[in-house]
Order: C-alpha cells, then sequence, then structure tokens
C-alpha cells in the first residue's frame, strides 16, 4: 500500500534522513523502532505531508504523492495519530472527534455515524463525550487523538508513540486497541518507543538508526535474533552517552523474551585447579591486606599474631592466620569486622540472635553484586532456567535468607515470588495458581507442604519441579518423603550463613552426592574443633571460611561451628568447583551422651535405614536423678501408612540400630505418623533436660 523509495529530509543544512527504503503491505502493521533522533517521526511527517522531502519518492497505491499536502493525503485515505497526542484541551471529546474528518468536509449525519463507531471502539471516549479533551488522563488523550484520526476511516492510520509517558497497564490497553485495529482491516504504520511492545505488534519492523535503515524483517524473527539483542543490549549496557540515548528511546526494552541459558553463565572462568588457586591466592592477600588496613579488629588480631601481609606469599599461609568467632562479631556490636567507611556501606544483614547479640553485617555494593552473582550461580547448578518461576518461603527483613533467594532468581531471569516464611494457605494458594516451578524453604517447611499438598489432593495441581532448601540438616528419609510428596520433585540443599554473605555459598550438584562451594569467593578448611588443627581432606570437622572479596566486613578463619568435611577429587558432574559433605550438624549441638559424642544426623542416617519409620523424631536426654546416669528416649513417628501392629519389630529393629552403630542404648517409642509438630522453620528435635556438669 505504501511505497518509500529513496527519501531523504532536512531540517536546514541538517540531514535528518539519508535514503530510506520501506514498504508497507495493505492489511499489515509495520513498526518502526529507533532511539530518540533516528528519523522515526520524521519519516512520518514525511509520509503524512507534514514535512516535505529533499529527495526520493512516497507512493500510495502506487500514485505518486511525495510531497501532497496533509489534507490531501487524508483524502487519499492517510491518517495521523501524532506524537504527544496533539489534543484541543478547550474542546470537548466530541468537538476534538469532529477535527479528525475535516478534511473530508462531511455532514452531520455521517460525522454522528462516525463518532459513533469510534465511541464503539472506544467505550471511555463514549462517556466522556462532553469532558474537556484537557481534562482527561494520558490515557483517554490518547485514545482520542486515536480517535480523532479514526474519524478520516483511514485505510493507512500512522500511530506516532502510542504508549509515550502511559503507565503500563493503560499502554496494554492501547495496544489491545491497536490489535483490534490490526484484525478489523486497517494497515497500521507504528513508531513506537518500547522496541519489544513494537516487536510484538506488528507483523514486520524496521529499525532505524541515525536517519538510515539498518534492519528489518519479520517482527517475529527480529525478536529473537540473538546478533540483534546484544547489538542493543550491548550497547545500552555500557556508560556512553549514546547508549544511554537508546536507554531512554526504550530500546533496552529489546530484552524481549527470557535470556538464553544456554548465553548466560555464573560459573567461574578457570579452567584448571592451579587458575583457581592462583585467583585464591590474590584473593587472600588482597583480602588480608584490605582487613589489616581496614579494620581496627583485624589490625589488631593479625598483629597480635606476627603476620604482616606482605608475608602471605601462599595458600599454606593460610594457617597461619588468627581464627575469627561468632564471640568476636558479637563483641563488635554493631559494626563488627567493619572495613570500609560507612560511605560505602549499602546495606546490613543481621542473624537471628537466639544467643546473646545479634550478628550484624556490612555489605557494600560489590558484595551484594557478588552475592547475587553466585546466588544465579546455585541456581544454575541445580538446573534452574530463566522460565522457572521461584517462590521464595523463606524470611525476608534483616536476615539474608529471602533477599538472596530473591536477588538471585532475578538475576537469573526467572520469576521470583517472594512469599516469605509461614502462610500455608497463600503457599499453597501461589504453587497453584502461580504454577512456581521451584520452591524455596527450611527442610522442615517443604516437608510441611508436601504433606499438606498430599492431605488436601492437591497434588496433580502443582507444578513444582524443583525443591531449594537450606539452613537445617534433612535426613535422607525427610528428603524421600518431601521428594515423594511433590510429585517427584527434585531436592537441592543450598547451604550459607548470614557471616558469609548469607544463603547461596554451595549447593547440592545435580548429582546429588556432594555440595559444591564457591571456591572463588571464599577458602574452606576443615579443623578439629577441639585442638582446632586443620583435618585432612575427607574427615569430618568444624568448617573455617576465608573470603576472598568481600569489602565491608571481610572474614578471616572464622568459625563456622558447622560440622562436614571436604570430599577431595573432582565431581562426577564435571564441575571443577571444590565441594564437601552435606551439612551434618553443629559443632555446638553435637550430643555428649554417656562419653560419646554424637551428632544428631547419625540418628537421622540410622532411622531412615529402617523401612516403615517416619521422617519426624525426637531425642529426648534426661538424667536419673537416683543413678545419676543418663537416659535417651527417641519418640519416632511410624511411616505413613504403617499399621500399628508392626510397632514392636520397628521398636526392636530401631533399638538395635542405634545400639549396634552407636553404641549406645535408647528406649525407643513409636507414635502414630503425623502426631509430631511440623514446623515452619526449623523443627526442634533435641530436648535435653539434663544438668549440665559444668553447671554444677
Ligand atoms: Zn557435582
Amino acid at each position: 500500500m505504501l511505497t518509500i523509495e529513496g527519501l531523504t529530509a532536512h531540517y536546514g543544512a541538517a540531514q535528518a534522513l539519508f535514503g530510506i527504503d520501506l514498504t508497507v503491505p495493505a492489511g499489515q502493521t509495520v513498526a518502526l523502532v529507533g532511539a530518540n533522533g533516528a528519523g522515526k517521526t520524521t519519516l512520518l511527517r514525511c509520509v503524512m505531508g507534514l514535512l516535505r522531502p529533499s529527495g526520493g519518492t512516497v507512493r500510495l497505491d502506487g500514485a505518486d504523492v511525495t510531497g501532497s499536502a496533509p489534507a490531501a493525503m487524508v483524502r487519499r485515505g492517510l491518517a495521523l495519530s501524532p506524537e504527544g497526542r496533539e489534543v484541543f484541551g478547550r474542546l470537548s471529546v466530541a468537538e476534538n472527534l469532529a477535527l479528525g474528518a475535516l478534511p473530508l468536509k462531511l455532514g452531520a449525519k455521517e460525522l454522528d455515524l462516525r463518532r459513533a463507531e469510534v465511541f464503539a471502539r472506544f467505550p471511555r471516549l463514549a462517556e466522556r463525550r462532553e469532558q474537556l479533551a484537557g481534562t482527561l488522563s494520558g490515557g483517554e488523550q490518547q485514545m482520542l487523538a486515536m480517535g480523532r484520526a479514526l474519524m478520516a476511516r483511514p485505510r493507512l492510520l500512522l500511530l506516532d508513540e502510542p504508549s509515550l509517558g502511559l503507565a503500563p497497564l493503560i499502554t496494554d490497553e492501547i495496544f489491545a486497541i491497536i490489535h483490534q485495529l490490526g484484525r478489523s482491516g486497517v494497515t497500521i504504520l507504528l513508531v513506537e518507543q518500547n522496541a519489544a511492545r513494537a516487536l510484538a505488534a506488528s507483523d514486520a519492523a524496521f529499525l532505524l538508526a541515525n536517519g538510515r535503515v539498518v534492519e528489518h524483517g519479520a517482527s517475529a524473527r527480529l525478536l529473537t535474533d540473538p546478533k540483534l539483542r546484544a547489538a542493543f543490549l550491548g550497547a545500552a549496557s555500557h556508560d556512553s552517552p549514546a547508549a544511554s540515548r537508546l536507554g531512554a528511546a526504550g530500546l533496552t526494552n529489546l530484552r524481549l523474551e527470557k535470556p538464553d541459558m544456554a548465553q548466560q553463565n555464573f560459573m567461574p572462568p578457570f579452567a584448571t585447579v592451579e587458575a583457581l588457586h592462583a585467583h585464591q591466592l590474590k584473593g587472600l592477600q588482597w583480602t588480608v591486606r584490605h582487613a589489616w588496613e581496614g579494620s581496627p579488629f583485624y589490625r589488631q588480631r593479625l598483629e597480635a599474631a606476627g603476620i604482616a601481609p606482605e608475608t602471605i606469599t601462599s595458600l599454606a599461609d593460610l594457617r597461619r592466620l588468627p581464627f575469627t568467632t561468632a564471640d568476636d562479631l558479637r563483641d563488635g556490636y554493631p559494626f563488627p569486622l567493619r572495613a570500609v567507611p560507612f560511605e560505602q556501606i549499602v546495606r546490613i544483614h543481621a542473624s537471628s540472635g537466639t544467643t546473646g547479640k545479634r550478628k550484624v553485617l556490612c555489605y557494600t555494593q560489590k558484595d551484594l553484586d557478588d552475592w547475587t552473582h553466585f546466588f544465579a550461580r546455585c541456581y544454575q547448578m541445580a538446573g534452574v532456567t530463566p522460565l522457572d518461576r521461584v517462590q521464595v518461603a523463606v524470611g525476608y527483613g534483616v536476615w539474608t535468607a529471602g533477599m538472596g533467594f530473591q536477588l538471585g532468581a532475578e538475576k537469573l531471569g526467572a520469576l521470583a515470588v517472594p512469599v516469605g516464611p509461614g502462610n500455608v494457605d497463600m503457599q499453597l494458594e501461589f504453587l497453584r495458581d502461580f504454577q512456581s516451578t521451584v520452591f524455596c524453604s527450611t527442610a522442615s517447611m517443604a516437608l510441611l507442604m508436601a504433606e499438606e499438598i498430599h492431605r488436601r489432593g492437591i497434588a496433580d495441581q502443582i507444578a513444582v519441579r524443583k525443591v531449594i532448601y537450606g539452613s537445617e540438616r534433612s535426613s535422607r528419609s525427610m528428603r524421600r518423603k518431601i521428594s515423594e510428596l511433590f510429585g517427584g520433585a527434585e531436592l537441592f540443599d543450598i547451604t550459607g550463613l548470614t557471616e558469609l554473605y548469607g544463603p547461596g555459598t554451595g549447593i547440592e550438584c545435580a548429582d546429588h552426592d556432594c555440595i559444591h562451594y564457591w571456591g572463588d569467593y571464599y577458602l574452606l578448611e576443615i579443623i578439629d574443633p577441639e585442638t582446632l588443627q586443620p583435618l585432612p581432606d575427607g574427615e569430618w570437622g568444624e568448617m573455617v571460611v576465608t573470603t576472598l572479596c568481600k569489602e565491608g566486613a571481610p572474614l578471616i578463619r572464622y568459625r563456622t561451628r558447622d560440622i562436614t568435611r571436604i570430599i577431595p577429587g573432582r565431581c562426577s558432574c564435571g564441575s571443577l568447583l571444590p565441594r564437601h559433605s552435606r551439612i551434618r550438624g553443629r559443632s555446638d549441638d553435637t550430643i555428649k551422651f554417656r562419653g560419646v559424642n554424637i551428632y544428631p544426623s547419625s540418628i537421622d542416617t540410622i532411622l531412615s535405614a529402617v523401612p516403615g519409620l517416619g521422617s519426624e523424631y525426637q531425642i529426648h536426654l534426661t538424667r536419673d536423678d537416683a543413678s545419676g546416669r543418663d537416659q535417651m528416649r527417641l519418640v519416632i513417628e511410624r511411616g505413613e501408612g504403617v499399621e500399628a501392629r508392626r510397632t514392636p519389630e520397628l521398636v526392636h529393629e530401631a533399638g538395635h540400630q542405634i545400639k549396634k552403630q552407636l553404641l549406645v542404648s535408647a528406649e525407643i517409642a513409636l507414635v502414630d505418623y503425623g502426631s509430631l509438630p511440623r514446623s515452619e522453620r526449623k523443627s526442634r528435635r533435641v530436648f535435653d533436660t539434663r544438668i549440665e556438669d559444668e553447671i554444677v
């Protein structure tokens, strides 16, 4: 219908268009996309006859209409809805509409008929027909501008920036109308600042830059062309003025679809373990110097240990550094370990403070960026993609948890559903209505949800395919139960602690036999919690961490109290990243029972292996006043559907296994499935009412 050939245009001496070739086939919607100043509006003005081209031709249905006056163009079936609406504020809606048909010199009857057509399309304008246009909202003025153009019953409608300055909801409405117009056979040439919208709403598109067509083709192809996206997104992501102009013109919206996971990688770039070690040494040297220079606490500690930053020359020097503990953090309240001025601190987080003062940690923007980056890596390792919907059911606020899960999900490009902890009914409602595919919570909460889904019989309405849980030990049988009740969801244990950024400092890989930790962000050592001596790889002990690039509150040999072991060698999943076993407990919550140190996790392991037992249990430790002997009583749920008559057999087997593997005797009591309390946070399992020796 419209054919433009070699069109050039000048504003005085300045050339605005350089030989534009463009066609608009009848019945199609064609978009013109480009930055401010690219020449889009100039082109429309040339077509409409508002600006005389300096060269080239404009043909309408084959007839040369180059340089025709606007009124003549209207009579030939063109109409323009201009940028900025240009409605007449002192005239009513009805009067503004009449102006659109002015060049056609219609009779009153025909005018009324056409107005009725426009009102049918824009019911909101009908309601406001006598209202002055100046009192309409931006969206209504846009409707009026479009309605006025439609009064001429154009065959080709030129729409200049219809969504400019409109709220997203109104933009949706405007685009719905454009869509309807297109379907009703109106040919549309659409100039739109929002490139994503324009491409999505059109059949074909022309990309303009500096007065030239730089790309054109089917919109669907342009939408998904990675080269195109890279060109525009790349430009918009740099700090150059040209880029910000692209951004201002909405071209950042060329992020049209979720990023392709194949083009995103949050894994470290190291090809060899040696390269990782070289990176770690640099990080260690930086951290010691940074702490020494920035933190009075660390300066004093390091000096007392006889350490000067320049004496750190190998990773083995790590062992010479003094430990940092939770007590150091509490003693330094409110801003312990701070190593940068407050001007650089953008956020604090704090631990829940169940014991003593809270542990408060300072973050610089870089710290937050690093955390976000490696949290996205967690999702990547768990196989979460930008198409996933991640329901975050852990704590928000001063705690690090929710924030980390959310930032990482958004960084990845996934859809985050930030619910926070608890609120089972709302969680279920969102799982069902939003079709969340990833559920993040504590293990206890995941079990609680899984059981609730099962109880309500809504498993077939839930789309969860991955459960990412952390901050709590979980037994094998608990994992099995969660996975099963979530319809076979894959489980990923995620690690982390507030002192070390927050959650997300490591995660189980798809091979499910270890936790990969981010050795490019921190060093991990395992020490004997009693002697404080480093333990060889493979031995269980306390995890000690040293950060490599943390600015706000660096950690030097921080004792986490978490019990784990380093797994030597390369993982079967192929990742180069180092790994440790699942956290087995905390060095300060081992149970001392009749001279034996017992990790609660070993009881998990033993009970999980007895078929017929449920995943929930409690350990009650009491002391017999008369004999002074400690007693252990295990209260265990029978598995779901396991008959009560099997109780004696199960009691015997559980007692036998405990005795055999832990070398201690325990009284076993079985209770019905579901009778032990479920918690949305961490389930309490150990009830120790013995008088501690030290207190006597
Ligand atoms: Zn692995």
